[in-house]
């Protein structure tokens, strides 16, 4: 198989296998007082001072979740704001984590329109929450969000990023971008599923989601998942180290699409004229639905995901696409294909074969016969 689905789940890393089993072994309960608790605690905070160290936030920022999603409720949720501004191109684990949350529009490339965001706030009562992602999870986009905390500190409002989908891929740092809260999550780095962290800059409040137990600073209560915890500061750590090589993932990347171009001239690039992730492309196929693509992939052994694909396999019309000027039917025929780690030159040749033989038998047909 070529898995060319990291932004969906990275493979583990060696060295966060190693950790997640390490901190397995060792077991215990970090609240617990004996030798074995104050083993399982020693993990747990030598895990906190990575992250932070990593991401240029304090140990006492880092707040460990149960993944992405939860960070990014706890974030929404927690922050005590009396209303909320979110991308349009958000996960939607930002977009529905609260029912009243106002869409900012994007422009064409993908990106936050900040003089909008600029009006959104002008008009705001009471204290405001903007959550802007770093980099989009079916696009790459980038976002602008050291911009976007610039305009939202003019209006006194807090700032939320979902970096989710950058760390590892960009150079992340809490204080660089100015934001107020951040959220990572494990299984994006090559670390486990299950696991994430919101960041949260000293001296912002933080209402806990759950309660019962003073974990976290009190911040978020019950028993810690030291393995998670443990593999998921291991795997951004060789993420990091890693990162350089995400040259040769851009030139992977932007050679395949060239090739694909080449074949297919009314190929769409979503986001190619933004700042992009150097692992993923948002390819639009004209004339076949996303999922018949991502099927017949599959059946050549290749791994994506259609564009917005949710829980139950079902594709839906990609929201970020709407976003960005798709129509329904456009909105439906891009997949998404996201290299990695373990990526190699191989995995994509393939990709282009099984893609080009796909395109020769359906989109291609189709194409032409749209255009006679
Ligand atoms: N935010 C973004 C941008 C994502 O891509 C994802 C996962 O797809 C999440 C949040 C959710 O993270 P998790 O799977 O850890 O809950």
């Amino acid at each position: 198989m070529a898995y060319l689905d990291y932004n969906a789940t990275a493979p583990l890393r060696p060295e966060a296998r190693r950790a997640m089993l390490e901190a397995a072994e060792a077991g215990g309960n970090a609240s617990s007082v004996h030798a074995g608790g104050r083993r399982a605690r020693r993990m747990i905070e030598e895990a906190r001072e990575r992250v932070a160290m990593l991401l240029g936030a304090r140990p006492d920022e880092v707040v460990f979740t149960s993944g992405g999603t939860e960070a990014n409720h706890l974030a929404l949720l927690g922050a005590g704001a009396d209303r909320v501004l979110v991308g349009a191109t958000e996960h939607d684990s930002v977009r529905l984590a609260r029912a009243d949350a106002q869409a900012l529009p994007v422009d064409g490339s993908g990106q936050i329109a900040l003089e909008k965001l600029d009006a959104a706030l002008t008009e705001s009562a009471g204290r405001a929450l903007v959550s802007v992602m770093l980099a989009n999870n079916e696009t790459g986009v980038i976002q602008p969000v050291a911009e976007v905390a610039r305009v939202a500190r003019r209006h006194g409002a807090l700032v939320h990023c979902d970096a989710v989908q950058a760390i590892g891929k960009i150079a992340v740092d809490l204080r660089a971008l100015d934001v107020d809260f951040l959220s990572l999550s494990g299984h994006k780095l090559g670390g486990p599923q299950g696991v994430g962290a919101l960041l949260v800059r000293d001296g912002r409040m933080l209402e806990p989601l759950l309660r019962g137990g003073g974990q976290e600073f009190g911040r978020r209560a019950g028993t810690e998942n030291l393995p998670g915890i443990a593999g998921m500061a291991a795997a951004l750590a060789a993420a990091l180290r890693d990162l350089a090589a995400m040259d040769t993932l851009a030139r992977l990347r932007d050679g395949m699409e060239a090739r694909l171009a080449a074949l297919c001239p009314e190929l769409r690039v979503w986001g190619r004229g933004a700042p992009r992730l150097a692992n993923t492309s948002c390819l639009a196929m004209p004339g076949t639905l996303a999922e018949t693509q991502v099927m017949a992939l599959d059946l050549a052994g290749i791994e994506v995901s259609a564009g917005a694909a949710c829980s139950s396999g079902k594709v839906r019309p990609s929201h970020v696409l709407r976003a960005m000027g798709a129509g329904e039917r456009e909105a439906r025929e891009a997949i998404r294909v996201s290299l990695g780690w373990a990526s190699a030159e191989d995995d994509v040749e393939r990709f282009v074969a099984a893609w080009a033989a796909l395109y020769m038998r359906t989109g291609g047909q189709a194409a032409r016969v749209a255009a006679a």
